[in-house]
């Protein structure tokens, strides 16, 4: 019998159901281990002890009165990105220290609807930009396999959240790999969902062409579980879609979707100059090949300009999101200012940190006249490029194999004065995110201690593909059941 914290959810929520576990216990024994490690750590910004006691309370009665569903009771962590009513939500960012929003996400609300327990609000980079998680207002995070690494980024603290046994559950974001990457970095599993297929109702805007909640956990049944009550249509955001919905419900009650040996298409131009992950990958490949799955090479030819046309991209519609954080109608407010042009121009330079000022001026410059054809124009054209790729290769693979990113977690303050080496973590996710398509990380291997990921990219709306072809790798290994030590 694993350690509580290293249980799945549906063990977990059988010991609910048989009456041997109740949530406040469940609830106090997370409690106690994210104020044992988030010293050290960091992997939260905002803990909610007598909220999550009194959800858990709730849970129990709810759960009594035989009106549960698998995730009721169920504790999880929160990536503060979500708008939370009464419950801080920073974004990573002074600029939103103080910020309680007056509503709550789509997305959380129908976690807490299920009867989910918000145990509190993880550490980001700011507004969602970065891969190591050190654009934090609040400070960077640890990575738990190796305390000098990071843990990813921009979901870093919901990774760790996981990784290091704080949460079973958490959210997360993903605009170019933000749930991949820190899956990835931190041995556990992630799924961004197809554009559209979550809320982005209530979730802070990064990038809107681009973002996507999702779910982060340890392994692919519990990121199903928690993917069927985030996702749906929603009338609120209005590029929110009902396309393939009917297995959602399944999920919802732990039912998988039906898993059938599928044809895998691997990238070469993903596999070209590949360093330590390639051992790890080929051993993936072969675990698909011994249940049936068959491979084959594809082409993307359109992959090398994705990481500057999402820079473009992102950036440009970043400084349009993030002008409304001028000290007026939201955020951060400069003290005495002496009129109303020193009133921006302070509360915009104290609010924001050195990376999003970066993407705010370059973003800003993509759009502004005389260089919108030359870049954001192009940027647009060469982003349908990109989908048509992927649109050919699913005319002759059911899904696509490939790594997360290019090596493993890599030390903190080792790419910080470097924005463009850090830009290059993204190289197999953002082509993935310009496109609109799913895709799960899922841990493959280790190099020299640390977790490596590999990417399954899917066709828009077949989360279910992924899912059952995730399910059937982690049921022939079990790197997704490797657990970082020093933290017990
Ligand atoms: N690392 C990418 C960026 O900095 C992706 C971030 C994200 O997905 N939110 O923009």
């Amino acid at each position: 019998m694993p350690a509580l914290h290293h249980t799945p959810v549906a063990g977990l929520s059988a010991l609910l159901t048989a009456g041997e576990l109740s949530s406040v216990e469940l609830t106090r024994h997370f409690l106690d281990r994210i104020e044992r490690y988030q010293g050290e750590l960091n992997a939260f910004i905002t803990v909610t002890p007598e909220r999550a006691l009194a959800d858990a309370a709730a849970a129990d009665a709810r759960r009594r009165q035989g009106d549960a569903s698998p995730l009721t009771g169920i504790p999880y962590a929160c990536k503060d990105i979500f708008c939370t009513r009464d419950v801080l939500t920073t974004c990573g960012s002074k600029m939103l220290a103080n910020f309680v929003a007056p509503y709550e996400s789509t997305a959380t609300a129908r976690i807490a609807d299920a009867g989910a327990v918000l145990l509190g609000k993880t550490n980001m980079d700011e507004f969602a930009m970065g891969s190591s998680n050190e654009s934090s207002f609040f400070g960077s995070v640890g990575n738990p396999w190796n305390i000098d690494c990071v843990p990813g980024g921009s979901s870093g603290g919901s990774a760790v959240a996981v990784a290091a046994g704080l949460a079973p559950l958490a959210t997360g974001t993903d605009t170019g790999g933000s749930i991949r990457q820190p899956a990835a970095f931190c041995g556990i599993s992630g799924l961004k969902p197809t554009y559209g297929r979550v809320s982005r109702y209530g979730m802070i805007a990064f990038a809107s062409s681009l973002d996507q909640g999702g779910p982060m956990a340890r392994g692919v049944e519990d990121l199903g579980l928690l993917l069927g009550v985030m996702a749906g249509f929603d009338a609120a955001d209005s590029t929110s879609s009902d396309a393939n919905e009917d297995w959602l419900a399944g999920l919802r009650e732990g039912r998988m979707p039906a898993a059938e040996p599928l044809t895998i298409g691997l990238p070469k131009e993903y596999f070209d100059g590949l360093g330590a992950a390639a051992a790890s990958l080929d051993e993936a490949r072969r675990v698909f090949e011994a249940r049936g799955y068959r491979v084959r090479e594809v082409s993307l030819p359109h992959t090398e300009p994705a990481i500057p046309v999402y820079y473009v991209l992102a950036g440009a519609e970043a400084s349009a999101n993030l002008s409304r954080y001028d000290g007026i109608r939201f955020g951060h407010r400069a003290d005495n200012p002496h009129d109303v042009r020193d009133l921006y121009v302070r509360s915009r330079s104290e609010g924001f940190g050195a990376e999003v000022k970066r993407r705010i001026l370059t973003g800003t410059y993509a759009l502004s006249v005389g260089y919108y054809e030359a870049y954001y124009q192009k940027a647009q054209r060469v982003r349908r490029l990109i989908q048509q790729d992927f649109l050919r290769a699913f005319g002759d693979v059911d899904i696509l194999l490939t790594p997360t990113a290019p090596g493993a977690a890599f030390r903190r303050g080792e790419l910080t004065r470097d924005p463009v080496a850090m830009y290059q973590q993204d190289v197999y996710t953002t082509p993935v995110s310009l496109a609109g398509l799913p895709a799960l990380s899922l841990p493959c291997g280790f190099v020299d201690g640390l977790p490596l990921g590999m990417q399954l990219i899917a066709p828009h709306f077949r989360e279910d593909r992924l899912l059952a072809a995730g399910l059937d790798f982690q049921h022939d290994t079990d790197w997704h059941h490797r657990h970082p030590e020093g933290w017990q």
